[in-house]
């Protein structure tokens, strides 16, 4: 059922802080104005482009795919897959450091597109900014068993259990001002 699939997307915000998620839900719908800062809008303009297809015409190119997984209960886009060349990339505007919950989105991408019977010999970033491509291995077994057991624990989440946030989080957080368990002020 749709509702027990986790949105690629929300893997790193999880990883950032577990009650963004929670957040995410609520304000779904809501303006983004009202919350996105200043990189985030960057980053989601990239992703626009790519979704209105823009940058590419060649026709092995798949852009702004809807992927799933039944396997993991995933759900999301991709940014661009090469049928050719089997090969993944996930454009970001900024890329200052490449953290765990965006190569778990990457490879996100990847077990969706496997399931649906695209091959993915290669994953990488793209950093829009500098131009710069980033490449990323492939998911060992090992780091399939951590995958999951992330997923694991995404899915278990209890968000009535006591929580402590990072306040030097809050600060980079785009929930900031409107997050109940902070009182910090947003620092871009
Ligand atoms: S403001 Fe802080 S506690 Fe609230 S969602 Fe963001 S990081 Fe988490």
């Amino acid at each position: 059922m749709e509702e027990d699939y986790i949105s690629i997307s929300t893997l790193n915000d999880f990883i950032f802080c577990p009650y963004s998620i929670y957040l995410h839900n609520v304000y779904e719908n809501t303006d983004e104005s009202l919350f996105h800062a200043t990189p985030q809008t960057q980053g989601r303009i990239a992703h626009e482009t790519v979704d209105e297809k823009k940058s590419s015409t060649r026709k092995d190119l798949l852009q702004a795919l809807p992927v799933y997984s039944e396997k993991y209960g995933l759900m999301g886009k991709i940014d661009v897959y090469s049928v050719k060349e089997k090969y993944l990339v996930e454009r970001k505007y900024q890329l200052r450091q490449i953290y765990q919950g965006q190569i778990y989105q990457l490879w996100a991408q990847a077990f969706c597109l496997q399931e649906m019977g695209y091959d993915v010999e290669r994953i990488a970033f793209y950093e829009i900014s500098t131009k710069r491509t980033i490449p990323v291995n492939l998911p060992t077994m090992r780091d399939v068993e951590r995958f999951e057991q992330f997923l694991h624990s995404f899915r278990h989440y209890d968000l009535t259990q006591p929580f402590f946030p990072n306040q030097n989080k809050c600060r980079h957080c785009v929930y900031c001002n409107l997050c109940d368990k902070t009182t910090e002020d947003n620092v871009y």
